[in-house]
Order: C-alpha cells, then structure tokens, then sequence
C-alpha cells in the first residue's frame, strides 16, 4: 500500500485525459499523483479508435479546441522520453465520402475551410485513387490532410510515463473516495482506498464516471456514458490507408438521441487489423456486446468497402464515451469546491482533445494566457451544472 503523500494536485484517472494532464502538468513543474481504480487506460480509453481528428466536427469551440490539439500532439510527442515516444502517430489523413446528394458534404466543407481546415474537395475518381477499394457509389469526397492516428493506451501509458521520469507517481488500483475539505471549504486532501494524500488541487478526470466522482467531491456534473461499439479484422495486407467515413458520421456524432445510430467509420492499425465503427446509443452503463449493432456497423462498411464482406472478423467490444448534453468538454475550476477541478465529457474525441486539454488545464492551474478559450468548456454552464 502506499504511504501518505502530498502533491499539488492528485488527478483522479489515468484514462488518457488524466494522463494528458499529469504529463503537461509536470512538465510545468507541478507535483502531481495519478490515481486509478483499474489499470492506467482500463477506462474508456482502451476502446478508442485513436483517431485524432479535425473533419468530423461543426464550426466552433469544439473545433477550436481540435484545431489546437492537433498541433499539441506534436509539441506531447516531442517531449515524451524516447524509449516510450512511439505510440503508432500516423498523419495519415482522412477521407470523408458522400454516396448520395454530394450538396451537404460540400457545404460542410466549405463551412470548415471557412473555420480554418485543410478541407480539400475532391471528385469521385480522387477519391479512389486514395483510396482504390472504396465503393464507386461514391459521388463526391473531402480529404483531410490533417487527420491523424495514434494507439491511445500506448498514448496514454507513454504520458504517465513522462510524468513518472519528472518525479510524479502513478497509484494504479487505488479508487478516489472523497475530497477533505478545510473549515472555510477549500480542499486539502483525497482521501483513497490506499490512504490519505494531502494536496492543493484534485483534477476529476474519471471520464464517463465522472459524475459519479464529481458528486463524491461535492461538484456534481452531468456527464453520462454514450455506449460505442467496434468491430475488428483480422490483420489484412494494406487495404485502407486513411480514416475513411461515410459523411452521415458528422451528424451522428452531433446528435443528442438517445437510439442507436450507426455511422460508418474504416481505418486500419499498425498490425493491420481494420477498425469498423462506430456506434452510439444512450444506455447507461449496459455493456453486453449485441447482434443488431453489429449487424449495422458491417453492413454499412461493407457498403463503403465492398471487400469487407469477405474478410474474417477477430472480435468486437465497445465501450463508453463521456458525454455532456451540450456535446462539449468540461475543463477548468468547479467554483462550487475551491481546489476542485474537471477534466472530461470529450465524447467521441478525447483521444484527439488529450493534448489541448491537458495544456489548457495547465495554463488555468498556473494562471498563464489560455491557448484556446476556456469559457465555452466552464464547469458551470447550464448543460453541465447538476440541479
Ligand atoms: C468505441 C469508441 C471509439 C472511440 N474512438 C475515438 C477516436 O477514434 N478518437 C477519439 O478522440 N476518441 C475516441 N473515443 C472517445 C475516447 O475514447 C474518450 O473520449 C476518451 O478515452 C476519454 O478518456 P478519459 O480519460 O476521459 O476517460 P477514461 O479513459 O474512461 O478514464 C477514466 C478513468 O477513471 C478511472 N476512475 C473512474 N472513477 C474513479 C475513481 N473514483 N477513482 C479512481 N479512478 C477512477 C477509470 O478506471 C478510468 O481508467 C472513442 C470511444 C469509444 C467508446
């Protein structure tokens, strides 16, 4: 068991959003401990496709925020030690194509370029030379050149890591109980299943579990679990070479229902199995692996990628994304607990956000100039504030 301990702050999960945190933290000095119920990135982090994307979101602060991770992936990376610092990165762009009206997908690319993204339209024959095994129903299609990939445990492992090299501790196993507070309030300590740690800050990046570790600390949150699902190949010769999505993703992504929506989402991995996604159904904390799912996720890949109806498939597993109503993270000071902070809610994106939000966490902690603007991701805005 670990003995009593101090930091600065303690960071409540070791998901990747955590692990982003703790890594930016300590790279400014901070002196921080990770605590983790489970093993580092046993959370909603070890489902993700790694996709660290700028296409698949609309014009605003999302975006913003998207925009600015994508860059800070590559200042992360560079920082990380050598011996952990490939984490399978590949800019290898995405294709977003459309097999009906190509109206929509047009303007929605035209509101991004607008929005400052790379968005290149591109015909059906540009589209195949990218990618040669895509259906010829394709009718138009946007390249995105900025869309990249990573392996999001690796990630995540390689960030905590760096955080242990500059001093900080990793507690895996160990479950946050409650906050300590002083007599005016203000927080001073966690207490854990392995014992008491004295510190300024606690960061609640429980991910889809965060409203239940927020209630615990006295800053309850609405944030609630969107269940996603994920078919895999087996490894197969090079077949799909960018993130390849059907251009209704963008929509099923936005959309607040509660029903089972499937969009078609293929990219391969390093070891060649390719990733079908993705789903996303509100219904709490259900994990059970079910046929009718699966049954939309391949029919819908194998009519964007004729050949995968023939390929064999090694398993499938899902988990959950933490979501806020209003779709948008939570991160910054919960101004109902002094010293309490939150770092989640990224939905679908919290591999791709990791790195922004861990330096914006960081410049807010410190006092420093924002990169991005924080207001629209506030802990205590209606959507996210619990009555
Ligand atoms: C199928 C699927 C595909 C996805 N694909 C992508 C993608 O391609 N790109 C992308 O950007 N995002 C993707 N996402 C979303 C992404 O995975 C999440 O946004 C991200 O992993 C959230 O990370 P997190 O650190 O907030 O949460 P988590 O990874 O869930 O980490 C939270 C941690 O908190 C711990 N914890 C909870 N309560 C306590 C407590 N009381 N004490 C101690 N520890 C606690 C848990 O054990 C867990 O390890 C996908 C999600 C799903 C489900």
């Amino acid at each position: 068991m670990p003995r009593a301990a101090t930091a600065d702050v303690v960071v409540v999960g070791a998901g990747i959003i955590g692990a982003a945190c703790a890594e930016a933290l300590t790279a400014a000095g901070v002196r921080v401990i990770v605590v983790d119920r489970g093993a580092v990135a046993s959370g909603t982090t070890a489902s993700g496709e790694g996709n660290v994307l700028v296409s698949d979101k609309e014009p605003g602060p999302e975006l913003e925020l998207a925009i600015a991770s994508r860059a800070e992936w590559g200042v992360v990376l560079d920082r990380l030690p050598s011996r952990v610092a490939d984490v399978e990165w590949e800019s290898k762009g995405g294709v977003v194509v459309a097999t009906t009206d190509p109206g929509p997908l047009r303007a929605f690319a035209a509101k991004q370029q607008a929005a400052g993204v790379d968005a290149r339209v591109i015909t059906a024959a540009e589209a195949f030379s990218l990618e040669p095994l895509l259906t010829r129903d394709v009718t138009v299609g946007v390249h995105y050149p900025e869309d990249a990939q990573l392996q999001p445990v690796l990630a995540a492992t390689a960030l905590l890591t760096a955080v242990r090299d500059r001093g900080g501790e990793v507690w895996s196993g160990v479950t946050g109980l409650s906050v300590r507070r002083s007599a005016q309030g203000r927080l001073i300590g966690l207490s854990t299943s392995a014992g008491e740690i004295a510190c300024g800050a606690v960061l609640n990046a429980c991910g889809p579990w965060a409203g239940e570790f927020g209630a615990t600390a006295g800053g309850p949150i609405q944030v609630l679990p969107r269940r996603g699902m994920i078919l895999v190949t087996a490894p197969l010769p090079e077949c799909v070479r960018h993130k390849v999505y059907d251009a209704d993703y963008v929509g099923a992504v936005g959309s607040g229902d509660a029903d089972l929506q499937t969009s078609t989402v293929v990219e391969s991995t390093r070891a060649g199995t390719v990733l079908i996604g993705s789903s996303r159904e509100r219904i709490g904390f259900d994990d059970s692996v079910r046929v009718k799912v699966l049954r939309e996720l391949a029919r819908k890949a194998v009519g964007l990628f004729p050949f995968l109806g023939d390929v064999p498939v090694m398993r499938a597993y899902g988990g959950f994304r933490p979501y806020a109503p209003d779709h948008l993270p939570v991160i910054g000071p919960d101004p109902r607990v002094e010293g309490l902070w939150h770092a989640t809610g990224h939905e679908g994106a919290g591999i791709g956000l990791a790195a922004s939000t861990g330096r914006l966490i960081t410049e807010l902690f410190l006092g420093l100039a924002p990169h991005v603007a924080p207001e629209p991701f506030r802990v205590d805005r209606p959507a996210v504030i619990a009555a």
